[in-house]
């Protein structure tokens, strides 16, 4: 049985493999088979796609929170949140929101809930839910089909699934220890698939913005980081075979666009209210509306379209569209309507990120572009040097399978 690791390295971009700054990486990709982008479907549930090997319209995960009252966990909260919706009133200050919607997740954690209130408005927060992290990926109720989790228990062997990453996983862990975890989990002789997540490419990308030199010395570190993993795991189990997967890229922020109060403007103008007509959640790309109201829906959709602000930024996701781009058509759990931000365009604020966070790069934008692009590459026994210039996302779920059976 020989075993796989696969380092989920979150936004890696498929151009900061080099030999000056990653030369760890940059010579597994040269020995070792390389797909030298890897593109990623719009949204931002590409753990399904990698753990499936299914696009968003297929497995119906396409963005990380949906609307679903009936399975959110807020449901039958309303009075709590209408009381927090006060306290929270009360100062303009963000360090206050902060404190209040840091213990009100300690409080849904503590009763079992991993979606956290995030800078959802309180009042809201009982329409949505957690889509692709609703159940833990070893549940069986995760996906429809088959996972790499599943095929690797159907074969009767073991997942090493404590260093990867859920949005809601309650042990929160630094990069160090996530690493340090799965090499103390290599002994196990029945474990055949490591999951391990690095969180560093994300982190910096979107502090810093792909662009900045700080990014060079972060690579630099986590190439080092990944090095030495692969030597301490190496030793453990000399058999094992790795694949280090960049999830998609990340791009420079140049403008911000208050897509929420446009809205809100629009829909002031129309005499339509937000929470009775209409609402809508801000991802840090998008902007999804529900329409409440036969009213909301025929007068409110047109003046989105219409929209100089929103039109001149971005573009609605039209169903042709999305057809095109394989996400979810005219699912309600998504939105009845979604405007999509250009390439650098943030919706600012938005609903995950406190107002006071300094963002310079971002990602969940047009995947063709090449910013949008990820990496992959697989070394170890039995796997020959070999360029492959793309692989959808997708596809990693393919690369791994052979990989597991292929002894
Ligand atoms: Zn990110």
């Amino acid at each position: 049985m020989t075993p796989l690791v696969l380092l989920l390295l979150d936004a890696c971009r498929w151009d900061y493999i080099d030999p000056e700054t990653t030369p760890f990486l940059w010579k597994q990709a040269e020995t070792g088979r390389h797909y030298r982008r890897v593109i990623p479907s719009p949204g931002f549930c590409e753990r399904t796609e990698m753990l499936t090997g299914m696009s968003p319209a297929e497995s119906g995960f396409f963005t990380a929170i949906g609307h679903n009252p009936e399975q959110s966990p807020y449901s039958g909260l309303k009075p709590l949140l209408s009381v927090l919706h006060g306290l929270e009133k009360l100062s303009t200050s963000a360090l206050w929101r902060k404190v209040l919607r840091r213990i009100l997740r300690q409080s849904m954690r503590r009763k079992g809930h991993g979606f956290g209130p995030y800078y959802i408005p309180l009042r809201l927060l009982d329409k949505f839910c957690l889509t692709e992290d609703y159940y833990d990926h070893r549940d069986p109720r995760a996906f429809a089909v088959p996972s790499l989790l599943s095929l690797v228990a159907e074969d009767g062997f073991r997942t090493h699934y404590d260093s990867f990453t859920a949005l809601g996983m309650f042990n929160t862990k630094s990069d160090e220890e996530r690493l340090d975890l799965a090499v103390k989990a290599a002994v196990c002789p029945t474990t055949k698939l490591f999951l391990v997540y690095h969180s560093a490419p994300d982190a910096f990308g979107h502090e810093l913005g792909p662009d900045h030199a700080g990014m060079k010395t972060a690579l630099a570190r986590v190439d080092d980081q990944i090095r030495r993993f692969h030597e301490d795991f190496l030793a453990r189990r000399p058999d094992a075979r790795f694949m280090i997967v960049g999830d998609h890229g990340m791009s420079q922020v140049h403008e911000r666009v208050d897509a929420g109060a446009e809205v809100v403007r629009i829909a002031n103008e129309l005499g339509l209210r937000v929470g009775k007509d209409f609402f809508f959640f801000l991802d840090s790309t998008m902007l999804r509306v529900w329409f409440e109201t036969p009213d909301a829906r025929s007068k409110l959709a047109p003046a989105i379209f219409e929209s100089h602000v929103l039109a001149s930024r971005g573009r609605v996701l039209t169903s042709q569209l999305a057809e095109s781009l394989h996400v979810p058509v005219a699912d309600r759990t998504y939105g009845d309507l979604i405007w999509w931000a250009d390439r650098g365009v943030l919706v600012w604020p938005d609903f995950f990120h406190s107002p006071d966070a300094h963002i310079s790069g971002m990602h969940g934008y047009d995947p063709s572009h090449a910013d949008s692009h990820g990496t992959c590459i697989a070394f170890g026994p039995g796997i020959s040097a070999r360029q492959v210039e793309t692989l959808e996302l997708r596809g990693v779920f393919e690369v791994a399978r052979e990989l597991l059976i292929d002894e």
